[in-house]
């Protein structure tokens, strides 16, 4: 942690794993000190661990985005070691039952995917705004899907029409609406507010079916949490650019 409070500060929401992982190293090797977030103390502690093996100047903070009290401890937490976070990357997110159709699919399950994937970054978002806004030109990333576009999931020519996730596909939508909404309210203050998809990810969520490294998939929020003066704000992008809401 040798120059904590010189370099620019980011925090990744589920960062001990897959592409929060591959996020936090790059934006490290990009010179940022990165707080990897993570909702278990001994993964996020071997998490750091490892990228601090690797000359990198990250930190552990216990975040579970799912519990509001666990996030608010966290921004006070956070707040006792820096004055101002430049990055938030809103990664965190779950998918409880890819098995089942929409009609079977349980309240439960559809309100745990909910406090994870859209109340998640919407309650850290709003936690740990005081420390964005104290930040000359923050940005936030918030991680979506190819399936929270309902252009690709109406599209029979699209890979994403084929997925029929009621509860995790809505919940990305719905981030897609958030992100609009926190863009508009932050531009005045120089904040700019994007949505990422990473492509189909080699990760635990999808029993690393996916096709992309974690490293690649993490590369469209890297650019995105470090967008220059002129970049957009609002939008969502994937690795091919501006993708269809
Ligand atoms: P992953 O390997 O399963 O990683 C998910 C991360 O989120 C883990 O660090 C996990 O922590 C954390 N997490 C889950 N619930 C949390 C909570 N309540 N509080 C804090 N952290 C929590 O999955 P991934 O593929 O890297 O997913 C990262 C993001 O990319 C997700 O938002 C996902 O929806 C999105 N995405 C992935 C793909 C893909 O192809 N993989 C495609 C589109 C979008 P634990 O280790 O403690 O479980």
């Amino acid at each position: 942690m040798s120059d904590m409070n010189t370099k620019r500060q980011a925090l990744v929401t589920g960062g001990n794993k897959g592409i929060g992982l591959a996020i936090a190293k790059a934006l490290a090797e990009a010179d940022f000190f990165v707080w990897i977030g993570a909702r278990d103390k001994h993964r996020g502690e071997q998490a750091v661990a490892t990228l601090q093996k690797a000359g990198l100047d990250v930190g552990l903070l216990e975040l579970d985005v799912a519990l509001e009290e666990s996030v608010y401890h966290a921004a006070a937490e956070l707040s006792t070691h820096i004055s101002s976070l430049d990055v938030l990357v809103n990664n965190a997110g779950i998918a409880v039952d890819m098995t089942k159709a929409p009609s079977e699919v349980r309240m439960a399950d559809m309100k745990a995917v909910y406090e994870v994937n859209l109340f998640g970054p919407v309650r850290v978002t709003q936690a740990f705004l005081p420390l964005l806004k104290a930040a000359n030109q923050a940005r936030i990333v918030m991680m979506s899907s190819g399936v929270g576009s309902l252009t690709l999931i109406t599209d029979p020519t699209s890979i994403y029409s084929t997925v029929n996730l009621l509860d995790y596909t809505s919940s990305k939508v719905a981030l897609n609406a958030v992100t609009v909404s926190f863009a508009k309210e932050l531009e005045p203050f120089g904040i700019k507010v994007n949505a990422v998809e990473p492509g189909h990810v080699r990760t635990d969520l999808n029993g690393n079916t996916g096709v992309l490294t974690p490293e690649e998939g993490a590369a469209i929020a890297v650019k995105m949490a470090m967008l220059g003066p002129d970049g957009p704000t609002g939008g969502f992008f994937g690795s091919h650019g501006r993708q269809p809401w």
